[in-house]
């Protein structure tokens, strides 16, 4: 394991201006080998004995946690709610319970920094064409069999390669890369949930966006407290089965639908991401019942992305999504009255370009993360005056 300090983190901080990522992810994790693809419900388990013995600098007491009796503690942040004895460490991997208090073990400890255009994330309606500093801190309250970045998401912080870099460093580093926004992204950001609201408190002061790019399985309380202070997010909506939501990623999906309630009601402005994958997720009916969820309890405009699967982790034996899934799903999806559907890991398709849901012209179009054609006016259709939602200044734009 290599730990930077401060000033080789300025020195990383020129590359990664001239380098378009930075991963400092290293080793493999145990958990590659575990074959759990057969299991009905993968949900992570606790590690028993697996804390370290004293907390470290990267240590910060837990947001929101009760005591028990014994010095066993119980973390509130997300549904998994891990009952923890001294000495062990939580299903998400990132936190453990040293002497009846319980740490979060990856605060300013990030594992992944990059500087991404927003489009990335996927994040299509909000500051188009601008630099996100994006990082990542080890651990997953997940266990996808479709990981794109298990290496991290699988990991516990140590097993990984790792720089320090506190919140109050995240904001420097992240203006003086000319970055708009910070994303928690990568890994799951519940898993250092801690790290992540203390940079977007910090962030907000600056005048920086704070993003968030996770699973949406937190908790209520602690999801509120995060939407005091982050102005964007993208949430993957897996699938619409609590049946598959189990054997797929080791989660349910109603604390996830919660989620989107919830940023909702707040006024927050999120996409959706729908991974399709091959014999889970491909099921025309389950998509046209997610949709209809979607226009009774969170409107029409939040956009909604269909991603391309590729073989990966667990699944590397299923053959990528046909193109053509991903067409329907964005008709279907178009059909029911979503307004801004799209397609995703498609490179160059035409299902990534935006249309006004009013005159149906091209507002913008987008070739790999460059946006050669741009017709918006302010928050506006340039060709028929429409309001768009999104938050394309510095203002979230609702219609
Ligand atoms: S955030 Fe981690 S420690 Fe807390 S309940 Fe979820 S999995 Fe357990």
């Amino acid at each position: 394991m290599k730990i930077i300090n401060r000033r080789q983190f300025i020195y990383c901080s020129a590359l990664i201006l001239s380098t378009p990522v930075l991963s400092l992810a290293v080793g493999s994790s145990d958990d590659k080998k575990d074959d759990i693809s057969g299991q009905d419900d993968i949900r992570g388990k606790i590690f028993k004995g697996d804390a370290p013995d004293k907390p470290s600098k990267w240590s910060h007491e837990g947001f929101l946690y009760t005591k028990l009796n014994d010095r066993k503690v119980v973390c509130g942040i997300c549904p998994h709610r891990c009952v923890l004895s001294p000495g062990d460490r939580s299903a998400c991997r990132s936190k453990a319970n040293i002497d009846g208090i319980l740490y979060s073990l990856s605060y300013g400890n990030p594992c992944s920094i990059n500087i991404d255009p927003v489009e990335k994330k996927p994040l299509f309606h909000f500051k188009p064409q601008t630099k996100s500093f994006s990082l990542a801190a080890a651990g997953c309250n997940f266990r996808c069999l479709n990981c794109q970045n298990w290496e991290i998401s699988q990991a516990k912080p140590g097993e990984v390669r790792q720089s320090e870099l506190f919140p109050e460093d995240v904001v420097i580093a992240a203006l003086k890369s000319g970055s708009e926004s910070i994303s928690c992204t990568y890994s799951e950001p519940i898993s250092y949930f801690e790290y992540m609201i203390d940079i977007a408190r910090l962030a907000k002061e600056k005048g920086l966006s704070t993003l968030w790019i996770s699973n949406g399985y937190i908790n209520k309380e602690p999801l509120i407290e995060l939407c005091r202070y982050i102005d964007g997010a993208n949430v993957n909506l897996k699938s619409f089965s609590d049946k598959i939501y189990k054997k797929l990623n080791g989660g349910r999906l109603e604390p996830v639908l919660n989620t989107f309630k919830i940023l909702n009601d707040k006024g927050i402005h999120f996409e959706m991401t729908n991974l399709v994958v091959p014999g889970y997720v491909d099921d025309p009916e389950m998509v046209k019942r997610m949709c209809e969820w979607i226009l009774n309890n969170l409107g029409p405009d939040h956009p909604l992305h269909f991603l391309r699967f590729f073989p990966q982790y667990k699944l590397d034996r299923l053959p990528p999504t046909p193109v053509s899934t991903l067409e329907n799903f964005r008709s279907l999806a178009m059909k029911e009255g979503i307004r801004y559907a799209y397609v995703g890991n498609v490179p160059n398709h035409e299902g990534m370009n935006t249309f006004c849901h009013n005159c149906k012209k091209l507002l913008i179009e987008r070739k790999g993360y460059l946006v050669p054609v741009y017709n918006l006016a302010g928050n506006r259709c340039k060709f028929c005056n429409t309001v768009i939602p999104g938050v394309w200044e510095n203002r979230k734009i609702k219609t």
